[in-house]
């Protein structure tokens, strides 16, 4: 099951811009290029920042597609309430029908990624519960990133991610709470062991993490302190949050 979920859903992109063309334009001689035209929806989030939700023109309308939209806005939404984002950037998302057309079209497969460069996420067309837990998930990567600042970690950036979301893989954050594997130091998480360790423990403790931070030392702190942390930082700047990552890691154990 776990498996199945697969990393595209919870990886950042980390692809340059021009390595991406959702929205090329074929032109007159040269082969067609996959689904090259969108259809837009324009939305505005709370504070009047727009959102546009893009799907294929080619991919008549399905008939959960308002259902769809809502559970994106609804999701985004999340990000502000959760983060206290007064003033988000404008955001694009793209509503694949699927995997194949996905990766296709930006090169990257999974159920969704972000890309905090250019301002924009995409999803698969799925059940309205599982795009809204896109949505916040991705979403989070880019609201997050240009509201407070680059993440100087993975584990605050995928963890503020898991953690808005309040689920990895299909389960609640209070469900993998109750049985988190744990198979790798924890301390490694903070750096580069990150990406290292096992996605099923690392994504969900991430989340935890956060969770713990933020009930330990509020979410003013978390933003200030434990976003921008390096691991080279990192113990200062829990302190200076008035924790530390044992308290907090003890805080995670179910
Ligand atoms: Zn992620």
């Amino acid at each position: 099951m776990l498996e199945a979920i697969g990393c595209g859903w919870f990886s950042k992109d980390e692809t340059p811009a021009e390595a991406t063309a959702p929205a090329s334009v074929s032109t007159p001689g040269s082969p067609p290029a996959p689904t090259t035209q969108w259809r837009s929806r324009s939305f505005l989030l709370r504070g009047g920042s727009p959102v546009e939700i893009r799907f294929p023109a080619d991919d008549s309308a399905a008939a959960d597609e308002g259902a769809v939209i809502d559970a994106i806005l609804v999701g985004l939404t999340a990000v502000l309430d959760t983060l206290s984002i007064d003033d988000p950037v404008p955001l694009t998302v793209y509503v694949h029908p699927d995997v194949r057309s996905q990766l296709r079209l930006t090169g990257k497969g999974g159920e969704g990624h972000a890309d905090v460069t250019r301002k924009e996420i995409h999803v698969l067309h799925a059940e309205p519960p599982v795009v809204e837990a896109m949505a916040s998930h991705e979403g989070t990567h880019v609201l997050a990133h240009h509201a407070l600042g680059p993440p100087g970690t993975t584990l605050m950036d995928e963890g503020l991610a898991v953690w808005v979301a309040d689920a990895y893989g299909g389960r609640s954050l209070s469900a993998w709470a109750l049985d988190l594997a744990q198979t790798v130091d924890r301390r490694t998480l903070v750096g580069p062991g990150f990406e290292e360790a096992p996605e099923s423990e690392a994504y969900p403790f991430a989340g935890l993490f956060v969770r713990a931070a933020v009930r330990t030392v509020g979410l003013a702190a978390v933003r200030e302190h434990l976003v921008p942390a390096t691991p080279e930082t990192w113990d200062a700047a829990l302190a200076a949050a008035g924790t530390s990552h044992a308290a907090l890691v003890a805080a995670v154990a179910p």
